[in-house]
């Protein structure tokens, strides 16, 4: 039995099951989003670590709009751990909670000088000795800047694994085991992006739109939030290129246990056209799901 997976789920269903349908709702979200990526913008490893550090309450967008000058003014751990901390401060205001995030990303630069010559460690290990850096920061760190496949539990991965039926744990940690037995581990790292994505366009916390949901079939919770194509339609926070209509908004999902349930969808369907990938992201108003409390 996979650790924190239920041992039969709403539909009597065996681990094997679970495992069969996790995969596939995987592989439909990742044919839904395949350009999901991390959101928050980076050049290399210490500037991933510090941008997801800087997450924590805010959104990607907003850091985004931070981190050019603060990358220009601070280039390097050294600068960042001798910088003057006013300045740091007045960059980062715009993020919230910029004291604490300065204090966090000196003291970072003044770890990573001292006991890892300047560099970011790319072991999980290391990474979560350094100052503002949890598991899920150096699961960020780990799967975008390093290619080692990570599994990041943040508030949306984590409602969505529940709201899906895959665990019914809350603890960050024993999510990230029980997910991590159900999906290959070179998935690791899309598989928290689409989930993110998931949870930041369609499934959210308070309206899930699941009327518009291209996993809805599989998906244990479907009818928690509206139903309804069009009116779920609406509800989507989802970048399409100019002229493009949800693919969903027309066809009602087929329900969970109906005859068609498992049929596969039709080829194609569900993927945002290419135009949109790299399209910026809509500001949504949520705090951000990569870093939400950079630990
Ligand atoms: S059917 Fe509803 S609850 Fe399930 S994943 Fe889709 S939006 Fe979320």
């Amino acid at each position: 039995m996979v650790s924190g997976a239920p041992a039969r789920t709403a539909g009597d269903e065996s681990s094997v099951a679970l495992t069969r349908r996790a995969r596939r709702m995987y592989r439909m979200l990742h044919e839904h989003y395949p350009y999901a990526h991390c959101e928050l913008d980076f050049e290399n490893p210490l500037q991933l670590l510090v941008a997801t550090v800087l997450s924590a309450q805010t959104t990607d967008v907003m850091v985004n709009k931070v981190t050019p000058q603060l990358f220009a003014r601070y280039p390097d751990a050294a600068a960042l751990a001798g910088a003057d901390r006013d300045e740091m401060e007045t960059l980062l205001k715009p993020t919230g909670f910029f004291r604490a995030k300065t204090n966090s990303v000196m003291k970072l630069g003044a770890e990573l000088v001292e006991r890892f010559d300047g560099e970011v460690p790319p072991r999980m290990k290391d990474l979560v000795t350094l100052p503002g850096v949890g598991r899920k920061t150096a699961n960020v760190a780990l799967g975008n800047a390093f290619g080692i496949p990570g599994i990041t539990v943040d508030t949306h991965f984590g409602r969505l694994v529940r709201r899906f039926g895959w665990t019914t744990e809350d603890d960050p940690v024993k999510v990230e085991h029980a997910v991590g037995a159900l999906i290959p581990r070179k998935e690791w790292t899309m598989l928290s992006h689409v989930l993110i994505f998931h949870g930041r366009r369609t499934c959210h916390a308070k309206k899930p739109a699941c009327g518009a949901c291209p996993i809805a079939r599989l998906c244990p919770s479907y009818g928690i939030g509206e139903t309804d194509p069009v009116k779920a339609d609406k509800l989507l926070k989802f970048e399409l290129a100019p002229g493009a209509t949800n693919p969903y908004a027309a066809s009602t999902p087929v329900l969970p246990g109906s005859p068609t349930a498992g049929a596969s969808a039709p080829a194609g369907q569900g993927a945002v056209p290419p135009a949109t990938a790299g399209a910026p992201s809509q500001p949504r108003g949520i705090p951000t799901s990569t870093g939400a409390t950079a630990s």
